[in-house]
């Protein structure tokens, strides 16, 4: 917490940041979904949970923060610290190499996508998004992320960067209010050198749908040394895409097929050295991969451009690994934190710092839960009474339920907390 403001506003009690932000994150660990159930959940002089969270966050306090004091705590602190925290503890995982079996030729799969944040009825602020439905204008703040996926399921957040409007000052004057806008294309420009400067050795293969194949991310790619398998789409680029089919026609020696277990067909075909101009006149060059899968009846194509050489030993690893994989980042992440007891799109906050440091308290929780859920130690814990996890605990979402239980009604045994042994935290690569 070393990067985070030191801020003395209560009168009587101070309470150290390592344990407001605890409390903070309690919220979306235990998946309470609102501020107000801190108050309601955690608050009895009878529970463990200030003895916890005191173990926790090593301090000594004879209370629990009254309301407000995680907002006013967080509005002090700002988002931006958090933001560090969150990218501090995945670097962490990356240097222990935790997620090494995930990595594809070497590199970790990194997936683009934006998302909903909040909406509202009414203007919120003076940054809102706002979209037009016949009479009605709606309000709204958007996020791209980029998210580390892993095949066994795992979706933690690398980057965020926040789509709204407060970036239209630069814009020239004159623009119609829909050009104007901010768009997650504008958002990847600020978001690529934030990534670069947070990871620079780290070796990266940035994943997204067709709205990122475009210049601007093969240019950054190739300034910063990163990789990519991006969603070809005949539209986006149509001169390539007819290109490629060309290609195609001209090598049917450069094909792999698979049949998967549940009966699906899949057929690999791909070109090597397809040249593109982009409209500021920089010359890209790329492979593309078409997979058509065929299952019962249905017939479908998918397609992706990547700056590896493609070759019929290295093909399924990309397009699976690479290509298909972006799905995970909808359902892994963005759902699970929608659905999920997250509460993603609720308004925490009243200003947009607020709102975004709540955003990445709730980043950090899902990576903790994440670790928790697929990680060794519940599994070993389940293996004591002979199941698996899911057998012990019926769904993953109920662990939260769990760890508020184990919270509330049972002190975190001080032998957790000795520096030797340490607790180490394997993933299950199966
Ligand atoms: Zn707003």
């Amino acid at each position: 917490m070393a990067d985070l403001p030191d801020t003395r506003f209560q009168p009587f009690v101070t309470y150290p940041r390592g344990f407001l932000v605890w409390w903070g994150l309690l919220l979306f660990l235990c998946k309470l979904g609102r501020l107000r159930q801190l108050d309601y959940q955690l608050r009895d002089p009878e529970m463990c949970v200030l003895v916890n969270i005191n173990a926790l966050a090593q301090s000594r306090l004879e209370t629990l923060p009254a309301c407000g004091t995680l907002t006013h705590f967080l509005g002090h602190v700002g988002a931006a610290a958090l933001g560090r925290l969150r990218t501090r503890m995945v670097r962490q995982l990356i240097r222990n190499k935790v997620l090494d079996d995930a990595r594809l030729r070497g590199a970790f799969v990194v997936v683009l996508d934006g998302t909903g944040h909040v909406a509202f009825r009414r203007r919120h602020c003076p940054h809102c998004l706002t979209q037009q439905h016949g009479d009605v204008t709606y309000y709204s703040h958007s996020v791209l992320e980029a998210k580390l996926i892993t095949p066994t399921g795992l979706a933690l957040s690398l980057g965020s960067e926040f789509v709204d409007n407060r970036h239209l000052r630069a814009a020239p004057a004159g623009e119609s209010t829909a050009r104007k806008q901010d768009c997650e294309r504008k958002a990847f420009a600020r978001l690529a050198p934030q990534l670069k400067a947070e990871f620079p050795q780290t070796r990266l293969c940035l994943a997204g749908d067709a709205l990122f194949a475009c210049g601007p991310v093969f240019g950054a790619c190739q300034k910063y040394g990163w990789h990519y398998v991006l969603t070809f789409k005949p539209g986006a680029l149509p001169a390539v895409w007819e290109d490629f089919q060309g290609l195609l026609r001209l090598c049917p020696g450069q094909v792999r097929r698979l049949r998967t277990p549940d009966k699906r067909e899949l057929e690999y075909r791909w070109v090597n050295e397809l040249s593109y101009i982009d409209d500021q006149g920089r010359p890209h060059t790329f492979s593309a991969i078409q997979c058509i899968q065929t299952q019962a009846d249905q017939r479908t194509t998918f397609a992706w451009l990547t700056d590896w050489p493609v070759t019929a030993d290295n093909v399924i690893e990309i397009a699976e690994q690479g290509g298909r994989n972006r799905w995970k980042i909808e359902n892994e992440g963005f759902n699970t934190q929608k659905n999920g007891g997250y509460e993603l799109e609720h308004v925490y906050g009243a200003d947009e710092d607020l709102l975004r440091s709540f955003y990445y308290l709730l980043q950090i929780a899902h990576l903790i839960l994440q670790l928790v859920e697929r990680g060794s130690l519940l599994r070993h814990a389940a293996a004591q009474y002979g199941q698996s996890v899911r057998r012990l605990y019926g769904s993953l979402r109920n662990i939260a339920g769990r760890l508020l239980e184990c919270l509330r009604y049972r002190v975190i045994p001080p032998a957790a907390f000795a520096a030797n042994p340490r607790i180490q935290i394997r993933l299950d690569s199966s």
